[in-house]
């Protein structure tokens, strides 16, 4: 299999990434963090880039620190170094919990923590080899229909990366920088249920990195349900936290999930379900049945969107099995 030509850079510093990206011409390039998802995706003829700018070799991107309260963690830890980072263990279980099931231990290691925040939104009409008897061409590629939804005006392409989900119940914030300056958002900003267009970042802007608050102290956790137990994306993910207290109560709790739409999502319903109740009364499955209603999966992977239901529910019914002191 050949792949067209393309350049590769692979600048040192945030400086010289600014001046590379600053010559490139629009679209001329591809931002790589482990290449995990890019490099399959070029195999299948899906991206074929005038340029790769990898950032393995940023440091300033590589680190996992303390600031104050909040801990920063670079874009381009690898997911294995945020797994066993102590900080990240001790503080943001859901966080290594998340980190530990993405792939398979190579992915891990060559997968980088931002690269899982922008991983592409995933559908079997379009994530597969083009070329003679492919599927015919849909919104996602440039075409006028949605295989998945028939009718629908736009994409319905899945996310299903797993640290996002656990970010998002961790009250994250997303760090994003250019030649232009800094800013900062809360994750929950960052994403929109597009298919296409799922992440709010400029086309000559990277994600630097992700700030999660250490205080209060929350107390997570973050489980899955995917075909194969390893080397296969989850088909729901859901990460809990609640602020530590001897209340015997969930205190501002926060539930978030993958793999239900185009983006990461705050479940507000189980939200309010948790919220002030005992944390030893289990969760019936009328009650979590009411409180996902106001969530309409579509059905990918030949899953219903009734089934993808039931299984956030029992996954709710898990993690709150987990919190329980
Ligand atoms: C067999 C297989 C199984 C997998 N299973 C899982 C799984 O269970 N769970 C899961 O979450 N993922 C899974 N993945 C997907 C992927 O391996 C991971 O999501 C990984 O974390 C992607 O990180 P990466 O650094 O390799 O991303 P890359 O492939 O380098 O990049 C992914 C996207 O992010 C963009 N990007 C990378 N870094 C930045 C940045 N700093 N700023 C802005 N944009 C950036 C790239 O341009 C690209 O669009 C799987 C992949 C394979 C091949
Ligand atoms: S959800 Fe529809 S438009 Fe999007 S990739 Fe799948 S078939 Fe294409």
């Amino acid at each position: 299999m050949h792949l067209k030509p393309f350049a590769y850079h692979r600048p040192l510093s945030l400086a010289g990434l600014w001046d590379i990206m600053d010559k490139a011409p629009s679209g001329g390039f591809i931002l790589l963090g482990g290449g995990t998802d890019v490099l399959p995706r070029m195999g299948q003829r899906l991206l074929a880039p005038a340029a790769l700018i990898g950032l393995k070799n940023i440091a300033e991107l590589k680190v996992i620190e303390r600031e104050g309260d909040d801990v920063f963690i670079g874009a381009a830890s690898a997911l294995q170094h945020v797994r066993e980072s102590e900080l990240v263990s001790r503080l943001f279980p859901a966080l290594a919990q998340a980190a530990a099931r993405v792939g398979s231990p190579q992915l891990r290691h060559m997968g980088t923590i931002g690269g899982n925040l922008c991983l592409d939104t995933r559908c079997l009409y379009y994530n597969q080899r083009q070329g003679p008897g492919a599927f015919p061409r849909c919104y996602k590629k440039g075409g006028d229909r949605c295989h998945v939804v028939k009718g629908g005006k736009r994409c319905y392409a899945l996310f299903s990366a797993d640290t996002p989900a656990a970010l998002l119940a961790l009250d994250a914030r997303v760090c994003i920088g250019g030649a232009a300056g800094k800013r900062e958002a809360p994750l929950n900003e960052f994403y929109r249920d597009d298919g296409i267009r799922s992440r709010d970042i400029g086309e000559k802007e990277i994600v630097l990195g992700i700030k999660i608050p250490g205080k209060p102290v929350r107390v997570s956790a973050y489980l899955r349900f995917s075909t194969r137990a390893a080397i296969d994306f989850p088909l729901a993910g859901l990460a809990v936290s609640v602020e530590k207290s001897r209340s015997g109560a969930f205190v501002n709790p926060r539930v978030a999930a993958t793999g239900i739409c185009s983006r990461p999502l705050r479940l507000a319903g189980l939200e309010t379900l948790l919220a002030g109740r005992d944390v030893r009364r289990e969760i019936t499955e009328e009650e979590w049945g009411d409180a996902l209603k106001e969530l309409r999966p579509v059905r990918h992977q030949g899953i219903s969107p009734a089934y993808r239901k039931y299984l956030f529910g029992v996954l709710m019914q898990r993690a709150r099995a987990r919190l329980v002191p």
